[in-house]
């Protein structure tokens, strides 16, 4: 099998944790620095002082290497699941109005980190739409006007992406919420025996909604550590350039 990835290493992985929650700054973040090892942390910059303080709070994170990623202002999401007939949500937004919140998530970001020169997104809930049936449309074109990379979520049949053929603008992720330590390198050695580049989506550790408990965690991390000649971790954007190097295109 041919492999696309750097020397030696025969896979991609990278660690990114939603929500700008708590345990990433109390429990994740130092866990990631014990292993010499770097994630992404996608904030939502919500807030009545425009996002500066959920932002800010990252801040030494950004200077330790971390890579800080674009969750939107006010992460919306689809309602297809909702129950509440007043609901609303992806199926009643249009292109427009996703312009206008991408374009405002994207000030609010750059004026706390000046000096990031690109940016990668997370769609909430893994949405990537908006509108209903005929007028269904993908709104993964806006989303690459404004960041050079972004990830979803992804087809249960392929979670792992192709260096060659992924869309960067669209990146497939792995769910690891709950998923044990077995579980989670298995999928890391899994990408190693493919040749790809999974990206793990990570929210609470021992906290919030949709945990991953903190022994399980580290596990994953002292494995990511002991094979870091033959599989690179990197923060998305990091490997989402490293694609771009290998394969220009747009
Ligand atoms: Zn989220």
């Amino acid at each position: 099998m041919q492999f696309l990835w750097n020397d030696d290493t025969r896979a991609a992985i990278s660690l990114t944790f939603d929500d700008g929650m708590a345990s990433h700054l109390d429990t994740a973040i130092p866990l990631l620095e014990k292993y010499g090892l770097r994630g992404t942390f996608y904030i939502t910059a919500r807030g009545e002082d425009g996002g500066q303080q959920a932002l800010t709070r990252f801040r030494p994170a950004f200077e330790a290497g971390h890579e800080i990623g674009n969750h939107s202002i006010h992460h919306w999401c689809s309602c297809a699941g909702a129950m509440d007939a007043q609901q609303r949500g992806l199926e009643y937004r249009t292109l427009d109005e996703v312009e206008a919140e991408l374009r405002a998530a994207d000030e609010r970001f750059k004026a706390v980190f000046p000096e990031v020169e690109r940016w990668s997104f997370c769609y909430p809930c893994y949405n990537t739409f908006v509108g209903k049936g005929l007028n269904r449309r993908s709104y993964v074109p806006i989303v690459a006007k404004f960041f050079f990379a972004a990830r979803a979520g992804g087809e249960m049949s392929n979670l792992i992406n192709s260096p060659y053929h992924a869309d960067v603008h669209c990146l497939s992720s792995w769910k690891c919420e709950r998923r044990s330590a077995a579980e989670l390198i298995g999928l890391v050695e899994q990408t190693a025996t493919q040749g790809g580049w999974s990206i793990f989506t990570f929210h609470g550790f021992g906290e919030g909604h949709l945990p991953v408990a903190q022994p399980d965690f580290e596990a994953l991390l002292v494995h990511l550590d002991a094979v870091r000649d033959r599989i690179q971790t990197a923060p998305l954007v990091k490997v989402a350039e490293y694609l771009h190097s290998k394969r220009p295109e747009k």
